[in-house]
């Protein structure tokens, strides 16, 4: 999360690059302020992670008490697995997510890593469990070295490349001016969406987190950047834990389970083919979305013409 945090210093002049990052961002600001309601109980001993198992058990919550928002959700991410989690806006994925994060507790229910309540053990633990990959990454006005170090930040240079190799950007790196002494950011050398994210995916590889979590942005993202985020993203996730809130149902078909929030509650649940079968809520997204990709690709076909 420290990535999330970090930009939060030079917010004011990234605010018009980043769009729905600020978005996430304002969701940020908002935790920080009521994160010192979370505290460790006393003697809280650091989180044991031996498989990375996440579970969600009957977890209701809210954020005011006259508004619910989660309403009895459980669902289980086995070690290594993949779960997306897909529902209209408003339906509580993010909350999950912060639920995870352990920025709130639950009224009711538990959420378990590995057989342990996160409530009890430390908060810096959990976070250091959870590598978040957002998909609009805001860089530091820094080198691009310093920006991949931020995942651990006594790795040496070796290290550092060596993610960078893992996460296919090194050769682009090599290929600037000053390689990995070249400054990126607003006030630097601007990179694309998808190079962007390379180097949050070469963070969390130096990072080694058991638990990933993806929150997909809404904002419409070209096809080819959106392909070559997914490919990222599908490799890194390979043997962790893995949940995927995603917003394009195109991330979801490989996922191990499929969960359909709707109103704070599971709706549906399944593999991709299983819930098309269904044609239920799942089934009319998918129609929707695709019939959306349609006009999209029409669009840019007329005009290329
Ligand atoms: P999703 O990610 O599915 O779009 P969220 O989990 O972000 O939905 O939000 C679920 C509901 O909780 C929304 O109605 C949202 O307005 C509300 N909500 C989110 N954050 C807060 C907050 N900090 N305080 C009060 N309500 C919130
Ligand atoms: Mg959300």
């Amino acid at each position: 999360l420290i990535q999330l945090y970090a930009p939060l210093n030079f917010l004011g002049f990234a605010y018009r690059e980043i769009k729905q990052g600020l978005v996430d961002m304002e969701a940020m600001f908002r935790l920080l302020s009521v994160e010192r309601e979370v505290a460790d109980p006393p003697g809280a001993k650091p989180l044991v992670v031996t498989a990375g198992e996440v579970r969600f058990e009957n977890v209701r919550f809210s954020y005011r008490p006259d508004r619910g928002i989660l309403d009895g959700v459980s669902f289980t991410v086995p070690a290594g697995r993949t779960v997306a989690i897909v529902g209209p806006s408003g339906a509580g994925k993010s909350t999950i997510s912060r639920l995870l994060f352990r920025f709130y507790d639950p009224q009711e229910g538990r959420v378990l890593i590995d057989g342990q309540d996160i409530r009890t053990v430390t908060q810096a633990s959990v976070r250091a469990a959870i590598g978040i990959v957002p998909q609009d990454t805001v860089l530091f006005n820094e080198t691009i070295a310093y920006n991949i170090r931020y995942g651990r930040i006594d790795a040496t240079d070796a290290e550092v490349e060596e993610a960078a190799r893992l996460a296919r950007i090194h050769d682009f790196v090599m290929s600037l001016p000053e390689r990995y002494a070249t400054r990126v950011g607003e006030r630097g050398l601007k990179l694309s969406g998808g190079e962007k994210q390379r180097v949050a995916i070469a963070r969390t590889i130096l990072k080694n987190p058991p638990i990933l979590l993806f929150d997909e942005a809404t904002s419409a993202l070209d096809s080819r950047t959106e392909r070559q985020i997914q490919a990222n993203l599908r490799e890194l996730s390979r043997n962790r834990t893995t949940i995927v809130i995603a917003h394009r149902l195109s991330t979801v078909v490989d996922a191990d389970e499929i969960l359909v929030l709707e109103s704070g509650k599971i709706v549906e649940r399944g593999r991709h083919d299983a819930l098309l079968a269904k044609d239920g809520l799942y089934a009319a997204m998918w129609r929707r979305q695709a019939k959306e990709h349609d006009k999209t690709a029409e669009a840019s076909a007329e005009a290329a013409e």
